[in-house]
């Protein structure tokens, strides 16, 4: 993002207006921006938010989340250290409903980019209306994995437990649906839950543990509250589906087939380590499965078909459609939502335009 600092550039415009012009555009920094971030990735979260508004010359006031100020607060002493002026990065920890809401209605505040729950994010578009301050908002996901069936299946297997399991599930852009063609289903979910039998749960300080606990009680007893939900409305554990042991907030993998396209445990967003998995007769149905959610952040298409491939990925309606792989971000590839998955994009050249208001600039000479 630093690189950005130097490449924030306008155009010179001609205009075709009778009479003798010289137009051009500046790019300038949007102002003061509030920013407040989710604790599924706290230090992450922090530098995806801080590092392009400051490429673009804003300051800033950052709300970490109620469970993880800590790292944000560490990397506040670190800015300091590196001599940024005084007032350029405040960081505020707080809760939500106090120090959040106040910096979303704040009418001093010129912008607000906001990671977390789409529930939340509507609050921010109503508290940002006073002033009318603008928005960026990465919000939640549902996203669709699909395996057809001829895919290189033992990378397909991996890569759907990695894009569900990775940081426990508690990512917004988790492959939490699986589409699978029927004739490899029964191999696919099978390997998926071998998958989730092999990860070591543990604490996080354990160098053996591959995966920790949830971030809190409220998040584990929300997690095992979409399971219950997933297990009365007729879904099958393969796998998991329950507390691992009696102490701490630990989930084991959980795969859950049997499932319908309307059950609560396919459409909202669970944000933890559980997957539903249903087979797909024929490839057209895939689209409008895929697409039926209120979601839009990502999506996965295992296949060596290059002509399904391609043509998968222009029929999703999400973000970022990762094809042969999964959860790979980058600082120059731009992220975030269609739908309610958010407004904007984080990353990319595009994420200066959440950072910056473009001026034209009129002479007649
Ligand atoms: P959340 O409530 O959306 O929290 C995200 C951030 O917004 C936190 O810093 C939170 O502050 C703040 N916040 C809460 N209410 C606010 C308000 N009225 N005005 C301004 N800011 C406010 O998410 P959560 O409670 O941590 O998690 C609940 C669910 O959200 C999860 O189970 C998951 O489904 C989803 N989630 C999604 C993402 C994502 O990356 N898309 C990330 C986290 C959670 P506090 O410090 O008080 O929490
Ligand atoms: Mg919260």
């Amino acid at each position: 993002m630093a690189g950005w600092a130097t490449k924030i550039e306008g155009h010179t415009i001609p205009i075709s207006t009778p009479g003798d012009y010289f137009a051009y555009t500046l790019r300038e920094p949007i102002g003061v921006v509030g920013q407040i971030i989710p604790w599924n990735f706290p230090l992450l979260m922090a530098a995806w938010k801080l590092a392009p508004a400051l490429a673009a010359g804003c300051t800033i006031v950052l709300k970490p989340a109620e469970q993880t100020p800590l790292s944000a607060l560490r990397l506040g002493e670190l800015i300091q250290e590196a001599g940024f002026p005084d007032g350029v990065v405040n960081i505020v920890p707080g809760f939500g409903e106090t120090a959040g809401a106040a910096l979303a209605a704040h009418p001093d505040v010129d912008k607000i980019a906001f990671t977390g729950s789409t529930e939340v994010g509507k609050l921010i578009v109503h508290a940002a209306a006073g002033n009318l301050k603008k928005v960026t908002l990465e919000l939640g996901g549902k996203s669709p994995n699909i395996v057809l069936k001829d895919s290189d299946l033992d990378r397909a297997i991996k890569g759907a437990a990695h894009a569900i399991f990775f940081n426990h599930g508690q990512c917004c852009c988790a492959g939490s649906r699986l589409y699978v063609e029927q004739e490899v289903f029964d191999r696919v979910v099978e390997g998926v839950a071998e998958e989730a039998k092999k990860i070591r749960l543990g604490p996080g300080f354990d160098p053996a543990t591959q995966m920790g606990p949830l971030v809190s009680e409220e998040q584990l007893q929300r997690v095992s509250g979409y399971i219950e939900a997933g297990l009365a409305d007729g879904a099958k554990p393969l796998c998991g589906a329950k507390r691992y042991g009696d102490q701490g907030y630990f989930v084991e993998p959980t795969v859950l087939v049997n499932v319908r396209q309307d059950m609560k445990v396919v459409q909202e967003e669970i944000f933890g380590p559980v997957v539903t998995a249903m087979p797909i007769k024929e490839l057209d149905e895939i689209p409008p499965v895929a697409n039926d959610t209120i979601y839009g952040l990502a999506a996965g298409i295992w296949t060596r078909d290059i002509s399904k491939a391609h043509r998968l990925a222009q029929q999703l309606r999400a973000g970022t459609v990762y094809i042969n792989c999964y959860n790979v971000f980058d600082a120059a590839l731009p992220f975030g939502g269609y739908k309610q998955s958010g407004w904007g994009r984080e990353m990319g050249h595009e994420v200066l335009e959440n950072y910056t208001e473009l001026k034209s600039v009129c002479i007649g000479l």
